[in-house]
Formats: C-alpha cells, structure tokens, sequence
C-alpha cells in the first residue's frame, strides 16, 4: 500500500483547487469503495486523496415538479431508503437493493458508481433509461452532460481534469411511464452482473401501444450502452409478446459481449432476448 495525503476540504472549489495543485497524482475519493481496492491492488497510487465527504449540498434527493435529482454524494442505501425513489422510481430501486451487501451500501455513492465506470456499474443502466443527465463542476465552471455520453471506455468518462460531478438529474417523464432494471447474477447478493438489462417504456392512452422507449444493457459491452435500434423498433408498436420477443432479439444484435470468467458472450447475448421482454413486461405494469 502506497502512502498519501488525505485532504479533506469543506467546499467544492476548494476540491477542485486541491486537485489541480496535485494535478493526476491526486484522486478523489466518496466512499472508497472503487478506490481503496484499486489502490490496494497497486492499479493505482495516488499522492493525495481529496475526500468528498465534506462536501456540502451533494447529498440530496428531491423531487419537484417532475424533476428528480440526486447528489453525487447520496449513498446506494440512502436511494434504497428514500420514499420518493420507492414510490416514484422504482426501477432504481431494482439496481441499488442489490449492490454488494448493507455495509457497502451504507458507503458507497451513486456518484463514485457512475465515475468509476465500469461496464457491470448497476447504477449506470436505470440512470440510462430514465435519460438522465449529470452535472459537473469544475476549474472552468458547471456543465451539464447526458449520461449516454458520458462513459467513453471501460473505467474511462468524459469528465475533465480536476472535474467534480456534483449531481444527476432525470427530467420529467411522460405520463404512462414505467421501468424496471435486472441484474442477473450467480448468487443473490456480494456478486457483480453477468449481465444488466433496463427497459422504460411509455404508453400511449390505450396502455398497449407504445409511444416511447429506452432500453439499458450493461456488461454487454465496452461502456453501459442503449439499444436504440430495439428502442426504435418498439415505438408505435402494440406491445405483445411478438413485438417484446422482437425487440430482444434487436437488443441482443446491438451488444458486442466478451466471454469472462461470469458468463460467456454467447450466453450474454440469449439472456438480453430474453429479460428485454420480461423487463419490458415488468415497465408496462409498473406503468398502468
Ligand atoms: C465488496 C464490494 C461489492 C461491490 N458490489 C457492487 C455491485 O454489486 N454493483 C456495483 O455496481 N458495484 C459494486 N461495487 C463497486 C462499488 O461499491 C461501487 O461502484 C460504488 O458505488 C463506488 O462508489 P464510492 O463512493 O465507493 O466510489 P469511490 O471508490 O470513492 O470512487 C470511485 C471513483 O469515482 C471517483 N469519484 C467518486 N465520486 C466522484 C465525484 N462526485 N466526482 C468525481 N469523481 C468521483 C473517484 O475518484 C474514483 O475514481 C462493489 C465494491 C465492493 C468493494
């Protein structure tokens, strides 16, 4: 284990300066459950550690006038334990309940999730699928991203140097919204995805034709990615067992899986068939 500073600062901006004075030799960290393994795994070794736990106004959950947001700083078990979440997003309650176990939970941050990036990150898929958007702070100010575009490569994002992502935001849904998120897995909890899949789909007023859909796969390649084509295919169609079992197919052409010691590509690729429809299914209940 190497040695670091630990610096605590009490506001953003002097994160931010903190990080720009270590520059690349420094990492933030949230709850540490990303960084304190790679650091003891010499994947990486940092001079500093600037701590976000200090930071004030990154831990909220609100929800108004259809707006959900939800601070960086928010732990899994925070979201887990929110009415608001549980009553209105569900689907994020899909993902959160079932990341590593409580002790995890009660640390590690939605933020940390999302900027470790990597392609089994549980919070990444129904964030996809609500189409939600992050806001990030840095040396040169606050800018807003979509999280489709956020991820660039395994463990890789578009933030900037010394850039802090301060919150995530999910704009108003469509009336008749509904969307449910799968991890599938070996065993029920401390095990990461063979695979994720997340589907929202909106309704048109006769709650059987689709007016909209997006639809989140993780661990299915590189990045978290959307299957758009399937998305595309959906919209208009009256939603059957036909047209679900359609749209997997479409999904499962999309990813490019690889074979790892969890599942291989070939068996990655049946199963997105497969909980495509059934979250799917799951969306349209939870919309009605
Ligand atoms: C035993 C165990 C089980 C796990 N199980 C799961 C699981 O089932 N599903 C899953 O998805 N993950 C799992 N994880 C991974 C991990 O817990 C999550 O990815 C967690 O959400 C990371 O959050 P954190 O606050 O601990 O991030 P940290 O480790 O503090 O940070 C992760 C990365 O993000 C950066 N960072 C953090 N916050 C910010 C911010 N606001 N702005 C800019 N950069 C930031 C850090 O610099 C670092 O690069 C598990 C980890 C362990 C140790």
């Amino acid at each position: 284990m190497n040695n670091y500073d630990y610096l605590i600062p009490t506001s953003i901006q002097e994160a931010i300066s903190l990080h720009e004075s270590y520059g690349e030799k420094s990492s933030y960290i949230a709850g540490g459950t990303d960084v304190m393994v790679k650091i003891k795994q010499e994947k990486i070794r940092p001079q500093a550690l600037i701590s976000l736990r200090r930071l004030k106004g990154l831990d909220h959950i609100t929800y108004k006038q259809g707006e959900l947001r939800i601070g960086a700083m928010v732990t899994h078990r925070m979201m887990e334990l929110s009415p608001i979440i549980r009553a209105e997003f569900p689907v994020l309650i899909d993902a959160v309940e079932n990341i590593g176990s409580v002790q995890i939970r009660n640390v590690a941050t939605i933020g940390g999730n999302i900027v470790n990036a990597v392609p089994s990150a549980d919070g990444a898929i129904p964030l996809l699928t609500l189409g939600a958007q992050i806001r990030a702070v840095g040396p040169e100010g606050e800018r807003t991203i979509a999280l489709e575009d956020f991820f660039v490569g395994p463990g890789k994002t578009c933030l900037k140097s010394s850039e802090i992502l301060s919150e995530f935001f999910v704009p108003e849904l469509p009336a008749h919204t509904g969307a449910a998120y799968w991890k599938h897995t070996r065993r029920g909890a401390m095990e990461l995805a063979i695979l994720g899949v997340g589907v929202l789909i909106s309704l048109e007023d006769d709650m059987k034709t689709c007016s909209g859909a997006r639809i989140g796969l993780g661990v299915l390649a590189p990045t978290p990615i959307r299957a758009k084509k399937a998305e595309a295919f959906l919209k208009g169609k009256k939603l059957d067992e036909e047209s679900l079992k359609e749209a997997g197919s479409i999904a499962a052409q999309e990813c490019k899986p690889r074979d790892s010691i969890r599942g291989k590509a070939w068996y990655r690729k049946d199963m997105v068939t497969l909980f495509v429809r059934r979250m799917a299914t799951v969306a349209m209940e939870r919309a009605s």
